[in-house]
């Protein structure tokens, strides 16, 4: 599944413009959603989410499930919409991954051996 092209402008809390760019599955339900910073002391991160009458910050926990072809636990937010993390394809980041492993393939990241 590709990922969300949404994107926006938003103050922060502490006064800069940032350019919040969705992290969901494409076509998903209800707001979009960029991770802005982690709380590791609770547990989760605060993520901006948002739609066509404005945005919020909310602190949420992690999603956590695991899966996808390397064990990865998901980095979106509890109870997300659309897909998990490990199935939602950034083109511009795979484009840049493939480029890398065919410059490094040495460093490309094998399946995990029992
Ligand atoms: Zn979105
Ligand atoms: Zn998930």
């Amino acid at each position: 599944m590709l990922q969300c092209t949404a994107l926006t402008a938003v103050r922060s809390p502490t006064g800069e413009i940032g350019y919040p760019s969705c992290e969901l599955g494409e076509k998903h339900d209800g707001e979009h959603a960029e991770c802005c910073w982690e709380e590791d002391a609770w547990g989760g991160a605060v993520w901006f989410r948002w739609d066509a009458l404005g945005g919020r910050f909310v602190l949420l926990p992690w999603c956590e499930v695991a899966g996808g072809a390397y064990g990865d636990a998901c980095t979106l937010f509890r109870n997300h919409p659309a897909a998990h993390s490990w199935s939602v394809v950034d083109p511009t980041h795979e484009a840049v991954r493939q480029e890398l492993e065919r410059q490094y393939p040495d460093l490309s990241r094998g399946p995990e051996r029992p």
